[in-house]
């Protein structure tokens, strides 16, 4: 068992500055707003400070090129949004390492030390036909994975160092959440090694009560996440997002699309909470009227000119609509729609488009 506690979250800096520059007659005076992509962080990754920083002065780089002179006055804001990452899915609770077991979808390796990323990866290297679960049957192959400046017990922010130095080998990372009621996973560790000779899928589990984790390997990853789906044969499933596809067709297809983003999961509203309501009425400001016209029009057939390229349309007026409200209390509204006879009301012209 290894005492270290993984979560997982999403990472967003948001800031307002204020930029001048000399006019004629005074100084101008502009708002500019910038914000670098969400990143996630958790126990294999750490918050990349150079990056935001250089996301950042990029951005402000770029806002000043589009008006010369502009420099930066005062930082108005500057917000760090912390949200929690989302779990992939999740379902029934996780009593304990029997979940897993009872699918047959992670060889747990009964270690005595604090190695259990180790034994993890060696059950998958060198499986065994029986009896997965004991030490013995890899003890003899335990020096041929490099660990050099690694500790045990291991964290998943030495996995990168872990790939280095055995450049055969790539790990992903997934944990179950054990604070959920219900089954949850989510990423810890994505290798960006996509086409190295051995490949191994990594579980981590951690006990509530003692705040202690533990690596175990997930062999058969269609049954880890069986529950998501109807079909009740063997699935392809995605690394990068746990999606099972019934067919290889369909899971090599998703493979390019789901690859150049980051994992991510579609959660629709709840039902009985899936209505957006303004809520801000205190915040409203009394207004004595207003007024909203909406006109329509079309283009007619158009006309080669003679002497030009150019073609000519006339735009025809359809319909009009007004809606006025004098006073917010008095609620009183009114509404007119004029559809007026078709006539020409003006000219517009355009390059042919052949
Ligand atoms: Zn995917």
């Amino acid at each position: 068992m290894c005492e270290f506690v993984c979560r997982s979250i999403r990472v967003q800096v948001r800031t307002t500055a204020s930029f001048t520059r000399e006019v004629e007659g005074g100084v101008q005076r502009v708002v500019g707003y910038f914000q670098t992509t969400p990143e996630l962080i958790n126990s294999s990754t750490n918050l990349d400070v150079d990056g935001i920083r250089s996301s950042l002065h990029s951005q402000v780089e770029n806002f000043k090129a589009r008006g010369s002179g502009f420099t930066i006055d005062i930082i108005l804001e500057f917000t760090i949004v912390i949200t929690k990452y989302r779990q992939l899915h999740r379902r029934s609770y996780i009593p304990s390492l029997k979940w897993p077991k009872n699918k047959h979808c992670v060889v747990n390796v009964r270690n005595e030390d604090e190695k259990c990323f180790l034994w993890a990866v060696l059950s998958c290297l060198h499986e065994p036909s029986r009896n997965k679960e004991h030490t013995n049957h890899y003890k003899p192959h335990l020096t041929s994975l490099k660990v050099s400046g690694i500790d045990f017990p291991m964290s998943p922010k030495q996995i990168p160092v872990f790939e280095e130095q055995n450049p055969e080998i790539s790990i992903n990372l997934y944990a179950v959440d054990p604070e959920n009621t219900e089954l949850a996973f989510i990423i810890e560790y994505l290798s960006s090694h996509k086409e190295r000779q051995l490949h191994v899928n990594l579980l981590l589990f951690e006990e509530p009560e003692t705040g202690k984790s533990h690596y175990t390997w997930i062999r058969d990853m269609s049954r880890l996440v069986a529950h998501r789906t109807n079909h009740s044969g063997k699935t392809y499933v995605c690394n990068s997002c746990l999606h099972p596809f019934t067919t290889k067709k369909a899971h090599d297809n998703h493979l390019s699309y789901c690859q150049s983003h980051p994992s991510q999961q579609v959660k629709y509203p709840d039902p009985a909470d899936n209505i957006l309501r303004f809520k801000s009425i205190h915040k409203q400001h009394p207004v004595p009227f207003y007024l909203v016209c909406d006109f329509e029009s079309f283009l007619t057939h158009r006309i080669p000119s003679t002497t030009t390229r150019q073609m000519t349309s006339t735009r025809v007026a359809a319909g009009s609509a007004r809606l006025t409200n004098i006073g917010l209390a008095d609620s009183a509204v009114t509404v007119s729609r004029h559809t007026p006879n078709i006539r020409p009301r003006r000219h517009c012209t355009e390059e042919p488009t052949t």
